[in-house]
Formats: structure tokens, C-alpha cells, sequence
């Protein structure tokens, strides 16, 4: 009953918000009217009663119906202070957790950060008055590390289920668990799809509350015929929407930010100042993608100036769960970088793939959030009708090596967890025996030590044993800078096509001839040098400056991490010349990606160790000295096979970091096999043993 009364507490004027004690905002009062048209409205009774007679909830809603920012809300009410515990609301992307948590701040009329905060990776805005905690599902499957029990919250909410990532699929496994063991917990799973039964089954025969109706009619329009150049003709789309369409703004979905920026100068150029229907003045025309720092992303939720039309091009992280207020257009070409993993070479890589058509219609469902719209899908209905039903699970074309680490570290056997969509039992088997060479699991599979302290780094294991690695060999503070900068801004370098040569001479002078980490290190170092007036600065060296923003914040952060786990951060300078210091470094690099090596086959060809694949330097390489082994971070196919960022080892540096992994019989094909014994001094002998131990552990 004194639910009730909150729920409707802001109907009357002049009352006082519960959490403040003030009286509530004019603003508070014009959202409420605004909320009060939602689907969802009228459903808060039913949400609550639900909830609150089951642990298990599946809730299923069309987009726009006010799942993401209302439902949290309603139960944050009475679960967002139970027994001093609070409610996480969980989202795939992180600025998702940002905006929403933004808005919902602001509907409830409290201090983002107070009531209403968000956690991220590398960033925490929330309090001890925090009583509803957007985040993200990859940091909320984090904390399972140290608190397996999730014994802060009262209550989770996976929203966006849907979208099927890694780490959702990992926290409802965990969370169905923690759901049985624990009396004060409730799980409620939201998905914008209605493939609500086999979530339910999955769940025990969860009750489903289904919220129906999209909030404003959406047109769908498609092409007559097929196009070629997607890109050409979503810039077509974009023109004749803007001449010839009634005022609106217009959100257009492409891949990635070299895409995006490009798309944005075209249409800066071609459009800024043409005036177009309803919108005499032209376009404003911004970037959206998850990698920007947080003001910009900021702009896109702001009005654009009078008179000017906005276009927001964004990648697949507008998809879902934001809305930005204005857009009347949607511009879908249809196309979405997708991960592939190929659990026979062990490559992931980054590809441009057809969406699904559950993607399809969360796109077109951006335009009828806050008034009618029109979507313009860039594809025939035909090729509409022969598009996958549903994204494929993460889990399902990914590199399972951190997952899986994190599952040990709970004590969870990976090959039997409760998956939702189980993945093949070679990749799990596969993510186990890198942790091994690593020497994160032993021979038995329990997590060593060393395991416990990789797991605690939001990095892939490779790079967290890279970090462990540093303090030892006395470079803790390089090696930090380049894990930051590989794993936060690994696009620092900007090449503008009709700049192309003076940014080439730009990077060269950061350029180390033994190392493309070591450049990254001189590129981290110098911008800290000029931090005062680091934006002339990177102007002038055609450096990304938010890249390098967010690799100085990541590195605080592991810093931190690593701190924590007890290692000295402190670099030894003393008695290091420049070659000292550059092989211990390398060393260090050496210790995490031994299993990224490469040997050289032919002049100027190298060979990957792992996947045999022959690769050369990518064109980006400023390593000149032509070793005979090299690590690399990155293999990168296209028309050609490549290594990028790359530096050079010594075989015996490999051998050191994983003596069990470099046994010439460990690798099939012949000139490895050939290299490696070369290293050892041996022969080939029988296949280790200690591999075949482990599979039998499982
Ligand atoms: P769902 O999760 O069901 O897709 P949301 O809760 O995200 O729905 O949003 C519901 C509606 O609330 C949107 O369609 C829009 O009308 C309104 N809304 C949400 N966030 C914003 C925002 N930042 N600015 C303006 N309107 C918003
Ligand atoms: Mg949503």
C-alpha cells in the first residue's frame, strides 16, 4: 500500500520526492506526463505483483514500450532499499548504462550518481544512497569474482537479453544459481523479442509478463533493387531524406568508426549548409560510438542548433536500449561488424555480416520512440524475408579463454555450466588448455595463484599475465602504459587519405625499430609530457585524442588492479640503459603472448605458431630489424593474411614464458616443429603428456 502511494506520489503538485525530500522539479512533472503514455504504464501493478510472488521473471516487451527505463524504476521503489541491498539493471553496452541511467536520474528527479547511478569498466558513478545501478553485464559479471552471491543486490535485471552476449549468457547461468541459494533474491530477465518460451523453460517455467504495443506507427520502406555500395547509397538515402522530407532527425546505422567518420565529413561537406525540408539552415551532422569519450556522446542527446536537421550516425550500439529524442529516420543498410571465431585456427576476427532480422526490426524501432517515423531499409523486402531469424549467441563464435577463467575461479566446471546455448566442447577444451600454458589453471584444472590474480584484470588472460609479468622485471610502469593503449585506444594513429604522408612522418618519429609496443609506450609517454596542451599537441602528431584519453584512464584503473593484488607498480630505473629497459619490456610482452608468436618462413614471411598461417608485416609495422620471431597482437585477414603491432622476441625469451607450451612435438606443421627444436636442443618426442591430463580432468 505505501507502494502504491509511491508509485503515484507525483500526481499531485506540489509533493515531496521521497529520495530528496524536496519538493519535485517542474521537470519531473512534464517527464511524468511523457511516462505516463508509455505501455508499461499501466502494467506497474501487474510488474510488481509478479515480482513479487516469483523469483524467476521473464518480461517481454516491443522496443519503446518502457522496459529499460521504467521497469527498474517501478522496482527500485520497493526492492532498491530491502535489507540495505540495491537492484543492478544490467546492459550489453556501456553507453547504453550511461544515457539510460541519465535519463532515469532524471525522471526520478535525483543527482545522477545519488539514487540513480551507473558502473562501467573504468568508471563508477554510483554511492552509498545508490539504490538502482545500471551497468554493464561484462562488469557485473566481474564482481562475481569477489562476491559469488551478488550479496549486494536484492534483485538483478538482465535487460536486453536478446542480444545474447557472453556475458549475459554467463550471468543467467549464474544468476539461476544464485536464485536457489540465496532466499532475498529476484532475477528478472527483459527481451525485446518474443522468443520468450525458451527463456522461460530455462528459467523453471518462469511466469511471463508480456507488455504490449509500440509506442508510434513506424513506416518501413525498402529498395526496389539491390544496391552494391552501401555506404554510397545510405549517403544518397541521407540527402534526398533531408531535401524532400518533412522536419525530423535522421539516425543511420554503419560499421565502425573509420566508416562513420568518413560518412561524417562526406556529409558535412555536401549537406551542412543545405537547407532542407523544415530545416532552413542544414545539418548537424555527429559521430556515435562507443569508443568516443563521454561529451560527445553527450552532444548527440542534445538539441542540434535552430533550424539545422540532425543526423546521427551510429554504429550497432544505438541498436538498442537508447533513445535519442527527434529521430523521425531511420537509415538501415543492414549490415553489422560481427565477432567470428574459428575454434580450428583459433582466430577471431571482426566481420561485416548481414544483421538479423531481429536486429532489422530493433533498428527500425528507433524511429517511433518519441513520435512517428519512417525507416528506410537499404535491401529488397526479399532479402528482409532471407535474413536469420535471430543474432547467433556470442558465446557460440567467441574465444572463451577469459570466460572460462572466470567460471574456474567460481569453481564452475565450464564444460557442464548451465548454458543457455552450451558451446561446443572443443572450444571449452581448447580456452582450458591455453590456461594451462599460461599458468592460470594446473595440471588438474584448479586456478593457481597467479589464475586468481589474471582473473581480477578486465583483460583478455594474455594481457593480464602480461601485466603480472612487468613488476618483476622491473618495467611495471611501461608495460601498464602499453597494456592500457593495446587495450583501450588501439587506434591512435590518425591517417587522413590526403595526409597520409605527413602522418606517416608523424609516427615515425614515435617509432621504436625492435617494437610496435614500445611505440605505443613513446606515443603514451610523450602525451603525458604535453598533457597541458595535448590537443594542439595531438593535433600536430595525428594522434586520436580521446584513443589516448581513455588509455590514460584505463591505465589508472589497472594500476590500480594491480596494486591491489599486491605487486609494487614502481618501475626500476636505476642500472636500465635504453636496451636494458627495451628487453625487459619485451620480455614481459613475451610472458602473456607467447602463444601469438610468429617465425620467420620465407624473406620477409612469417609463420603463426599457433595456426600456421602465413602472414606478412602489416603496411602500419614500424619494426625494421627483420627478426627471426616476433609477437603480435593482432592477425588480421583481408585480402591478405597480416600481423599488426608486432614486436621482436628472442626464441629463447619464448621458451622461458612457457616451457611446456614450446615442445617441438606440440606443433604440427614442420617448420615450427623445425624452429622449435632448433630452440630446445630436442627432437620430437611424444605429444605431452601433461595436455592429455588435463582433458582427462574434465
Ligand atoms: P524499451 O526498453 O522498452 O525499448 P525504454 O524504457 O528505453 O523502452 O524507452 C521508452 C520510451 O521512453 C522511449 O520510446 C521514449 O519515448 C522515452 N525515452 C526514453 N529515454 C529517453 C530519452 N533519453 N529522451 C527522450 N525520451 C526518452
Ligand atoms: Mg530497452
Amino acid at each position: 500500500l505505501v507502494l502504491r502511494k509511491d508509485l503515484d506520489v507525483a500526481d499531485g503538485k506540489g509533493e515531496r520526492n521521497p529520495h530528496t525530500g524536496r519538493n519535485f522539479s517542474r521537470n519531473y512533472y512534464q517527464l511524468l506526463e511523457l511516462r505516463k503514455k508509455l505501455p508499461i504504464y499501466n502494467h506497474r501493478d501487474e510488474v510488481l505483483k509478479i515480482v513479487g510472488e516469483n523469483k524467476f521473471v521473464v518480461l517481454v516487451g516491443d522496443t519503446g514500450s518502457g522496459k529499460t527505463t521504467q521497469v527498474p524504476q517501478i522496482l527500485s521503489m520497493k526492492y532498491g532499499k530491502e535489507n540495505n541491498k540495491l537492484i543492478a539493471c544490467t546492459q550489453p553496452r556501456r553507453i547504453a548504462a550511461v544515457t539510460v541511467a541519465q535519463r532515469v536520474a532524471e525522471e526520478m528527479d535525483v543527482r545522477l550518481g545519488d539514487e540513480v547511478g551507473y558502473s562501467i569498466r573504468y568508471e563508477d558513478e554510483t554511492s552509498s544512497r545508490t539504490i538502482l545501478k545500471y551497468c554493464t553485464d561484462g562488469l557485473l559479471l566481474r564482481e562475481s569474482v569477489t562476491d559469488p552471491l551478488f550479496s549486494k543486490y536484492s534483485m538483478i535485471i538482465i535487460d536486453e537479453a536478446h542480444e545474447r552476449t557472453i556475458s549475459t549468457d554467463i550471468l543467467m547461468g549464474m544468476l539461476k544459481q544464485v536464485v536457489f541459494e540465496r532466499e532475498d533474491f529476484r532475477l528478472v530477465v527483459m527481451s525485446a523479442t518474443l522468443d520468450a518460451e525458451k527463456l522461460q523453460k530455462y528459467f523453471n517455467n518462469a511466469p511471463l509478463i508480456s507488455i504490449p504495443g509500440r509506442m508510434f506507427p513506424v513506416d518501413i520502406k525498402y529498395l526496389e533493387e539491390p544496391v552494391e555500395d552501401y555506404l554510397r547509397a545510405t549517403i544518397e538515402a541521407v540527402s534526398q531524406i533531408h531535401r524532400e522530407e518533412a522536419a525530423g532527425d535522421i539516425l543511420v546505422f554503419l560499421n565502425g568508426e573509420d566508416e562513420i567518420s568518413t560518412a561524417v565529413k562526406d556529409l558535412e561537406e555536401s549537406l551542412r549548409n543545405v537547407p532542407g525540408e523544415g530545416h532552413a539552415s542544414g545539418v548537424h551532422v555527429l559521430p556515435l560510438f562507443s569508443s568516443l569519450p563521454s561529451n560527445a556522446i553527450q552532444k548527440v542527446f542534445q538539441d542540434p542548433p535552430p533550424n539545422k536537421r540532425k543526423i546521427v550516425l551510429a554504429t550497432n550500439v544505438a541498436e538498442t536500449s537508447i533513445t535519442i529524442d527527434g529521430i523521425v529516420y531511420v537509415v538501415d543498410p543492414g549490415f553489422a561488424k560481427q565477432k567470428v571465431y574459428n575454434p580450428r585456427n583459433r582466430v577471431e576476427s571482426l566481420q561485416v555480416a548481414p544483421v538479423s532480422a531481429a536486429s532489422a526490426v530493433q533498428r527500425s524501432g528507433r524511429a517511433g520512440r518519441t513520435r512517428a517515423g519512417i525507416t528506410y531499409r537499404l535491401y529488397t523486402e526479399d532479402a528482409f524475408e532471407s535474413l536469420t531469424a535471430m543474432t547467433y549467441p556470442e558465446i557460440l563464435r567467441s574465444n572463451l579463454n577469459s570466460v572460462v577463467l572466470q567460471l574456474r575461479t567460481l569453481s564452475m566446471n565450464p564444460v557442464q555450466f548451465d548454458f543457455l546455448d552450451p558451446p561446443p566442447p572443443e572450444t571449452v577444451m581448447r580456452a582450458l588448455e591455453c590456461l594451462l600454458y599460461l599458468g592460470a589453471l594446473d595440471q588438474t584444472g584448479q586456478v593457481t595463484k597467479f589464475g586468481k590474480a589474471m582473473s581480477v584484470f578486465p583483460l583478455d588472460p594474455e594481457l593480464s599475465r602480461t601485466l603480472l609479468a612487468a613488476p618483476d622485471l622491473g618495467v611495471a610502469q611501461e608495460v601498464l602504459a602499453i597494456v592500457a593503449m593495446v587495450s583501450a585506444a588501439p587506434n591512435c594513429f590518425v591517417r587522413p587519405l590526403n595526409k597520409a604522408r605527413e602522418a606517416d612522418q608523424a609516427k615515425r618519429r614515435f617509432e621504436a625499430e625492435e617494437s610496435d609496443h614500445l611505440t605505443l609506450l613513446n606515443v603514451y609517454t610523450e602525451y603525458m609530457i604535453h598533457n597541458s596542451s595535448s590537443q594542439q599537441w595531438c593535433w600536430e602528431n595525428f594522434l586520436n585524442e580521446r584513443a589516448l584519453q581513455s588509455a590514460a584512464k584505463a591505465k589508472e584503473q589497472l594500476e590500480r588492479l594491480l596494486e591491489q593484488q599486491g605487486y609494487s607498480t614502481k618501475s626500476k630505473r636505476i642500472g636500465f640503459d635504453y636496451y636494458g629497459q627495451s628487453i625487459a619490456i619485451r620480455k614481459a610482452i613475451t610472458q602473456g603472448n607467447f602463444m601469438f608468436s610468429a617465425v620467420e618462413c620465407k624473406r620477409a614471411t612469417y609463420l603463426t605458431t599457433k595456426d600456421n598461417v602465413e602472414v606478412k608485416l602489416h603496411p602500419s609495422s614500424g619494426v625494421r630489424t627483420r627478426p627471426t620471431w616476433l609477437i603480435y597482437n593482432e592477425l588480421v585477414i583481408t585480402t591478405k593474411a597480416f600481423i599488426r603491432t608486432v614486436t621482436q622476441v628472442e626464441g629463447s625469451w619464448l621458451l622461458e614464458s612457457s616451457p611446456n607450451y614450446f615442445t617441438p612435438d606440440h606443433f604440427t606443421n614442420d617448420v615450427v616443429s623445425y624452429e622449435i627444436a632448433k630452440l630446445t636442443g630436442e627432437r620430437k618426442k611424444s605429444r605431452s603428456a601433461m595436455n592429455t591430463n588435463l582433458r582427462q580432468a574434465y
